[in-house]
């Protein structure tokens, strides 16, 4: 679902981020990028919603080049894709079902069906009796629930997430983990850019290593395979 062929991104100031980076990742796949600092991850990830452009290769999701693809049908492309942040990225002033509702591309759909998909993808993340609370009323592993129910909630293809738990402690980690896997489970595609060893360590799928801006390793069920 995921082509990649080639890619190479130099930002305008002159830094070479993708160096000509080529790979495939098939629907339904749970997929970690690590790799150490300013290796590529986060311009990698970014590539895939649009965030960034390649300035060459190619860049195919789903069958759409993201090269060629013009800005007006950028959305088409986001609604078929999740965004989970280290930071969250929630609207402050939004409360939780604010801020699921809000992410939900609607399309002439009545307003017992919006609140019906909201409270189940905030049932499916734990957090159906928080509906009315503000983002700062929560934990940070709370507020992770929410954005990965906003991921969620126009049933995307794939979820994409950059150092979902670098936020957030050890065990609630694991739980947010837990939901990443149930994601899957439903066969949703999960790339995940992660820092975090014990993670990768103990949940093995697919593991990918960028350095230098290109994939150095790309093993199934693989572990972390850096110190620290
Ligand atoms: P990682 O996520 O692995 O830390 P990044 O993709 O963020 O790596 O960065 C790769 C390289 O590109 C780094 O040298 C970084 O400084 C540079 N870079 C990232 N974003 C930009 C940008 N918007 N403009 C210029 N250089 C950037
Ligand atoms: P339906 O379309 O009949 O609601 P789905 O297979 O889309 O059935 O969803 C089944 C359950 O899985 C729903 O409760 C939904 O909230 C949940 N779910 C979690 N993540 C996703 C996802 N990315 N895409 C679709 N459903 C998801």
């Amino acid at each position: 679902m995921i082509q990649m062929k080639n890619v190479y991104k130099k930002y305008p100031n002159g830094i070479v981020a993708l160096n000509g980076l080529t790979v495939g990742i098939e629907q339904g796949e749970f997929v970690y990028v690590v790799g150490p600092s300013g290796a590529g991850k986060s311009t990698f990830i970014k590539m895939m919603y649009r965030e960034e452009r390649p300035t060459s290769g190619q860049m195919l999701i789903n069958g759409v080049d993201l090269a060629t693809l013009k800005n007006k049908k950028v959305p088409l492309l986001r609604r078929q894709i999740g965004v989970v942040f280290q930071d969250f990225k929630l609207l402050p002033r939004l409360n939780v079902y604010e801020n699921v509702a809000f992410a939900l591309e609607v399309i002439e759909e009545t307003p017992e069906k919006i609140r019906k998909r909201v409270m189940e993808v905030l049932e499916l993340v734990g957090l159906k009796h928080k509906a009315r609370m503000f983002p700062t009323e929560l934990s940070g592993g709370e507020q992770q629930r929410v954005s990965i129910a906003r991921s969620i909630v126009n049933k995307p293809k794939v979820v994409i997430a950059d150092e979902p738990t670098g936020n957030l402690d050890p065990e609630t980690s694991w739980d947010i983990m837990d939901l990443f896997e149930q994601i899957n489970a439903t066969g949703t595609t999960i790339l995940m850019a992660t820092h975090n060893r014990e993670v990768v360590n103990n949940r093995r799928h697919r593991v990918i290593a960028i350095e230098g801006g290109l994939i150095v390793r790309d093993v199934a069920g693989g572990d972390y395979g850096y110190e620290g």
